[in-house]
């Protein structure tokens, strides 16, 4: 028989804050304003626990972004994050104070986080999730995510264990607005900790130094979609993209897929673009995609499958494989070029 926990003696929404190098990230700005609008729903407190070294500053931060309380956990072996040290705080914190559902957000270290906390306090966890909800009848949370690569939405409920945890994909809710006058709660976490409790040692934390891609202010946009089948695909793209004095441009797919730097992500999640002209190659046309270009002046698809959605936002349309057809037309371009050149050379010795 599965324990059942008596889940009236569970209290509060909370946002796991996560901070890294005393900057509290963005997707918890986001979880708050989530966060608000689900405690509004259930009548209860929207409250943050955020662990660090010398976390002070960020808990007034945290209040001005709609916080009712902050949990505070001070400690030395808090400075880094460390799945021991982090797990063993949270999970004695939500043993003491039981919150009734926690939200973090699904970063590198929220998916590391979140399984861990949930297994140690018996808990379910929906990782992932894009839309959270209350249902009306019974005030559990609906937490709906994508399933199978995005081609199914799944809607998960956890009724009978507390709390009721959720890892959400950043980028998807809208960020808390900031107002400094809001006046809440700090509460001081007792942290036990001892070193013995975190097996890891972080030796250094190394900082990449992402491309700097500027899609905003392109006039030409080159996409590449799944349909380049490999990362070395976008060589080609980028010879396209070049020839016309563009930039290279990724759907989600090929982020996902490791092939291309998230910051030439286009999209619901990545950057909103409005070029002259937008080409998308091997792109299915994706709601969330064509969110982030469909205001583009022109837009040009090429795609193997006639019936591909992304026709249906095309000013023009090429049905056929973008390893023949975008050679081909980088081929046509450089023709342009000579004919251009041509034309010029004819134009001067005609004067
Ligand atoms: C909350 C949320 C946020 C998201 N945010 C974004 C976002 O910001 N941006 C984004 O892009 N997606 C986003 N997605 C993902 C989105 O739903 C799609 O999964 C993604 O856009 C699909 O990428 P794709 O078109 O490259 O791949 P697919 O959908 O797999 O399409 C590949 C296409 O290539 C074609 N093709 C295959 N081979 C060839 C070939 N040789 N020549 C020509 N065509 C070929 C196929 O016919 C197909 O149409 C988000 C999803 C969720 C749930």
């Amino acid at each position: 028989m599965p324990i059942v926990k008596d889940l009236t003696a569970y209290k509060n929404v909370w946002v796991f804050a996560e901070q890294r190098q005393g900057k509290i990230m963005p997707v918890a700005i986001e979880l708050l304003g989530e966060g608000r609008k689900l405690a509004d729903e259930i009548g209860t407190e929207l409250c943050a626990i955020v662990l660090g070294n010398k976390v002070e500053d960020l808990t007034k931060e945290l209040v001005a972004y709609g916080a009712d309380k902050v949990y505070a956990a001070d400690h030395e072996l808090l400075e880094k994050f460390t799945t021991d040290a982090y797990t063993k705080v949270i999970s004695d914190a939500i043993g003491e104070i039981k919150p009734e559902i926690i939200l973090m957000g699904a970063t590198h270290i929220g998916r590391d986080l979140a399984p861990r906390v949930a297994a140690r306090v018996d808990t379910g966890l929906t990782a992932d999730c894009t839309i959270l909800e209350i249902d009306a009848e019974d005030k559990k949370i609906l937490q709906t995510r994508p399933a199978f690569g995005g081609n199914v939405m799944a809607t998960i409920v956890c009724p009978d264990h507390r709390p009721q945890m959720s890892t959400v994909r950043p980028g998807v809710m809208d960020k808390a607005q900031r107002d400094d006058a809001r006046t809440g709660e700090i509460i001081k976490l007792d942290v036990k900790l001892e070193k013995k409790d975190v097996r890891t040692e972080v030796l250094e934390i190394v900082k990449t130094v992402g491309e700097l891609v500027s899609l905003t202010d392109a006039n030409v946009i080159v996409s590449g979609g799944r349909g380049l089948g490999k990362a070395e695909g976008f060589d080609l793209i980028k010879q396209l993209a070049d020839k016309l004095g563009g930039v290279v441009g990724s759907s989600r797919a090929c982020v996902d897929a490791g092939w291309i730097d998230h910051s030439h992500q286009v999209g619901q999640t990545g950057t909103t673009v409005k070029p002259n002209l937008y080409i998308a190659c091997g792109i299915s046309g994706a709601i969330q995609h064509l969110a982030g270009m469909q205001e583009s002046d022109i837009i040009v698809a090429i795609n193997k499958n006639a019936n591909a959605p992304i026709f249906d936002v095309a000013d023009y349309g090429i049905a056929g494989d973008l390893y023949d057809v975008v050679p081909m037309l980088i081929d046509a371009l450089d023709n342009v070029d000579n004919i251009v050149e041509a034309l010029k050379q004819t134009a001067a010795t005609a004067e």
